[in-house]
């Protein structure tokens, strides 16, 4: 077979560590070490993302070949390929934590696709590198799925997201206490090979500064520009000048990613500098969920239960700090901190200018307009005291009759009756200020419908589907992983037989783990 072409310039553009593979370690003055991923007993292909397949110019029957299994659990390699683990520190809920770096994940290099562009492959789960710390180096089967079928749910929502190529059960079992809690158990393993421009993260930079190393941090900064900032063109260094619309970009970048997360209801859990994209995509999918009753409180991860600093309406205020956390990393790179004060300041013109618009989708209105600030406040008040379902109000808000509304049409919302009937007025209440508002427009019923669906999807993945997915892929069954492939690539418009995807969560899920609760064991 011909083999696709690879140019590692991550490897050739950055220094490197000298030794191969060995104990964990602190490592300084590198940005990767080499590393040999650890053989997997029995490698299967569970599923690949054929769109993801398509982007790369792998033909789609590539993946039924055993060979394939066996280069995407780690057990082969293609020519071109480099196995080596990133360097990289980050802020942990809210402190600095000094070098954390790949420890279970192991870049293979970068693919060339047929249109030219770069793409980093990454195998998490194959094995332990030198930043491994105490850890095994491994990924459970559970926290494999999520991460595939989310990666990819999230690129068919329109958010910027890191792709997912393959998911490969290992055949090896994983030791896991999912709770913290004293009781470990055995799990199977599997990698997922995840797939971006470049897996630089904001902790990527702040690591060389925390050391003083300012070489590496410019390298750093001048590769993430050519990687995944073409515009700026190809260049040995980039000017001050050009570092400091490079990092507005990133902050604006970073302010859009938000207000996607905030449209769609998405929490990541984890919001840590090393868990944040350089490129201003959604990386590192852990214990991340979607809202089903509205709740700006609210956190799928355990681990953060007491303080949720990463609960989902905080999210915006998180991705600020981060990157001011990102900026003092960068600070050494510049004469003076106008440019890194105007990056930030960027941020929140750019989140504020996103935000409004996608809100005002969301409601179909066809612009945001004095008072509608207060028309968004008090929906919010009515879903919070109704425990109401945000996927499915949206979707149903779009569908409602705008002459006579009728609260009925919300029945489905809702999780609970009592909450129901307390709510009932302020709902009815609502619907008559915004039926007012929107006959304030002069846009037609069908462009509101259309502007309405294309911002609210019908289908999002919730943590009950991929539970129950994960469930039978635990008995050997695969076919809710696929069944949920197919449903997830066309959130906004699900055909009428999966209809029952859609549905709101039932109640057996709401306090079961990996259902409404996750910590970050994976
Ligand atoms: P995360 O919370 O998944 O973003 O991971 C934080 C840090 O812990 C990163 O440096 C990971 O590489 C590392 N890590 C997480 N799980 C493992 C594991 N099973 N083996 C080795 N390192 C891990
Ligand atoms: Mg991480």
């Amino acid at each position: 077979m011909s083999f696709p072409r690879f140019d590692n310039s991550f490897l050739r553009e950055l220094p490197g560590e000298a030794m191969t593979d060995g104990p964990p370690r602190q490592v300084e003055g590198a940005a990767w070490s080499r590393v040999t991923p650890t053989p997997v007993a029995d490698p299967q292909v569970v599923a690949v993302s054929a769109e993801v397949m398509s982007l790369l110019g792998l033909p789609a029957r590539m993946a039924d070949d055993p060979a394939f299994a066996r280069v995407f659990a780690g057990n082969a390699l293609w020519p071109g390929m480099e196995p080596h683990a990133a360097n990289y520190g980050g802020h942990q809920f809210g402190h600095w934590a000094g070098q954390l770096g790949d420890g279970r994940a192991i870049g293979l290099g970068a693919m060339i696709a047929p249109d030219g562009q770069r793409f980093e492959l990454q195998l998490k789960g194959a094995g332990r590198t030198p930043y491994s710390r105490g850890a095994d180096g491994r990924a459970v089967l559970r926290s494999s799925v999520r991460e595939f079928l989310c990666s990819e749910a999230m690129h068919h929502l329109g958010v910027p997201t890191t792709r997912a190529l393959s998911l490969v059960r290992t055949g090896d079992q994983v030791v896991r206490d999912m709770f913290y809690d004293g009781h470990p158990a055995a799990e199977p393993g599997a990698i997922v090979c995840r797939v971006a421009p470049t897996f630089l993260r904001f902790g990527s930079f702040e690591l060389p500064s925390s050391r003083n190393d300012v070489d590496l941090l410019r390298a750093l900064v001048h590769h993430a520009i050519r990687q995944g900032f073409a515009h700026y063109g190809v260049e040995d260094t980039y000017p001050e000048s050009t570092l400091a619309s490079w990092f507005r970009e990133v902050c604006e970048r970073t302010a859009t990613l938000m207000a996607h997360w905030m449209r769609v209801g998405f929490v990541h859990g984890v919001m840590n500098t090393d868990n944040m994209s350089i490129l201003g995509l959604t990386i590192d999918y852990g214990p991340y969920g979607w809202i089903d009753n509205f709740d700006p409180d609210w956190t799928p991860n355990t681990t953060d239960r007491q303080h949720r600093r990463y609960r989902y309406g905080q999210q915006p205020q998180v991705a600020y700090w981060n990157l001011q956390r990102l900026a003092q990393a960068l600070a050494p790179l510049f004469h003076g901190v106008e440019a890194l004060q105007e990056g930030l300041a960027a941020y929140v013109t750019r989140f504020q200018a996103d935000h409004a618009a996608f809100t005002t989708a969301k409601l179909g209105l066809a612009r945001w307009r004095e008072g509608d600030e207060a028309l968004v406040e008090s929906l919010h008040e009515v879903l919070v005291a109704g425990e109401m379902d945000m996927t499915l109000f949206y979707r149903a808000l779009g569908d409602i009759c705008l002459q006579t509304p009728q609260s009925d049409a919300f029945a489905h919302t809702f999780y609970d009756d009592a909450r129901r009937q307390s709510a009932e007025p302020l709902l009815v209440d609502w619907l008559g200020r915004y039926v007012a508002r929107v006959a304030q427009d002069d846009a037609s019923v069908a462009e509101r419908t259309a502007l309405m669906h294309a911002a609210n999807p019908a289908f999002v993945l919730r943590n009950y589907l991929a539970q129950q997915a994960i469930d039978k892929a635990t008995e050997g069954d695969d076919s809710g992983i696929h069944d949920l492939m197919r449903v997830l690539r066309t959130p906004y418009d699900v055909a009428p037989e999966d209809a029952h995807y859609l549905a709101r969560r039932p109640d057996w899920a709401r306090v079961k783990a990996g259902c409404s609760m996750l910590s970050c064991s994976s």
